[in-house]
């Protein structure tokens, strides 16, 4: 037998029954930098940036990157040297990315809670768009620049209400979600926007929920907000972009989401057939830019049969690896070394090592494996190291971007005088 391939991480491979990222071996970075690691492909987030790239290919577009689904400065300076804007959530994304080099007028600031202090710097830094989510924001927002002096780019979130068929904790275009504002307040809400000094009316936008695999969800909300921005302008406002969001899946278990390309080739004829094909384009994917690009590497530290479960306990736990605990995520684990001989495999749960009964990697995997043995957890380039926490004083793990067969290291392990930093004893 030989090694299986990873169809969905196509820089993730077995060389010789070893387990790489590019021209990397996994088993020598994890014995120089220790465990829990997280790898990741540069070749694999560029490639994936590129399909947008190709989809959007002689228009005027603009991929954002998202950067809540992994943050680390390396990586946001990498997208920002491809070209790509930046999605931010926070004044502390904001503070990021502008570390990391970005420009802030590709900058676009969504999120429901923005503070005013977040407001002001942002404006006072010259960021593209705020993307307002509610009209309590839009009041709030115009107060703030015109006590600065300055307007405020906006565009308004609008919720489409289409069901993304998605984790309901990752479904945002709902009904029933706290996000954007209803579609039949849109109007509305934009003739309020357009009405007050402080504020000027430059966008649209949208974003309906994440790990998306199907495309009519967006072939649905496209069509949405195009009769939106058809009734906005007709009542004299003009909206000079419209940003569909992100949310496209990635694959982590047998998922089959479209590819970026085809999925904005579908898109491109339908804004070409309701004359929007050559207005500014703005998407905001994260996931899709980053997950399939990580891995994470841990060590088994005891295996531990049971009357019901036998469960294999690894050192990554639920601070280093958010998503099973917080939505029942699936990751596929897989050994660093594969054996050929086929030993005998068995049924584990593989769990961390942190005080919780959600703090589980895996359910029922059948593998072969032993204390000492090392394992990667796949698709763990989003929504992981950038969701971590020091939950039971764990420290965070280090972060490894493979270049080919270079490997930098662009995260330190914490030590644990970072844990402490800014406590006081009594
Ligand atoms: C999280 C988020 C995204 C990115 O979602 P992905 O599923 O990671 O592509 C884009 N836009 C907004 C407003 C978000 O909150």
């Amino acid at each position: 037998m030989s090694a299986p391939q990873l169809p969905g991480h196509p820089h993730v491979h077995y060389q010789q029954d070893q387990l790489q990222v590019e021209g990397c071996d996994l088993g020598e970075l994890a014995s120089l930098h220790g465990t829990p690691l997280f790898v990741y492909s540069k070749a694999s987030m560029l490639d994936a940036l590129a399909a947008y790239q190709r989809g959007f290919a002689g228009r005027n577009a603009r991929v954002c990157y998202a950067m809540k689904a992994n943050s680390s400065l390396a990586i946001l300076q990498l997208f920002a040297k491809a070209g790509c804007g930046f999605d931010i959530v926070s004044g502390g994304e904001l503070a990021r990315v502008l570390a990391a080099g970005a420009q802030a007028d590709k900058v676009i600031f969504s999120g429901v809670g923005k503070t005013r202090t977040e407001m002001a710097v942002a404006l006072k830094a010259g960021i593209g768009c705020f993307n307002v989510e509610s009209e309590a924001e839009i009041d709030v927002l115009n107060e703030v620049a015109l006590g600065l002096n300055l307007q405020a780019p906006i565009s308004i979130r609008v919720n489409p209400n289409v069901d993304p068929k998605t984790h309901p904790y990752i479904s945002t275009g709902l009904k029933g979600n706290k996000f954007g504002i209803a579609h039949e307040r849109t109007l509305m809400t934009y003739q309020r926007a357009a009405a007050l000094p402080g504020l000027k009316v430059v966008g649209i936008d949208c974003h309906i929920g994440s790990q998306i695999t199907e495309e009519t969800p967006y072939l649905d909300a496209m069509d949405r907000m195009l009769d939106l921005v058809e009734s906005i302008e007709a009542a004299g406002i003009p909206i000079h972009h419209i940003d569909f969001g992100g949310g496209l899946g990635i694959n982590y278990n047998g998922d089959t989401p479209p590819a970026a390309d085809a999925l904005w080739h579908k898109l491109l004829v339908k804004l070409d057939a309701r004359g929007f094909g050559q207005r500014q384009l703005m998407i905001e994917p994260g996931r899709s830019l980053v997950g399939n690009a990580g891995v994470c590497v841990t060590e088994v530290l005891y295996m531990k049969p049971g009357e019901q479960k036998n469960f294999c306990i690894v050192d990554a736990a639920m601070n280093d690896l958010p998503r099973p605990a917080m939505y029942q995520a699936f990751h596929t684990i897989v050994p660093l070394q594969y054996s050929p001989a086929q030993p005998s495999t068995e049924v584990f749960d593989v769990v961390g090592p942190v005080c919780e009964s959600g703090d589980w990697i895996g359910h029922d995997r059948a593998l072969a494996v032993k204390a000492g043995d090392r394992l990667a957890v796949l698709s763990a380039g989003a929504y992981c190291m950038s969701m971590s926490s020091n939950y039971n004083s764990r420290s965070k793990a280090a972060e490894i971007l493979v270049d080919g067969t270079n490997s930098h290291l662009i995260r330190q392990r914490d030590e644990f005088a970072d844990q402490i930093r800014g406590e006081k004893l009594l």
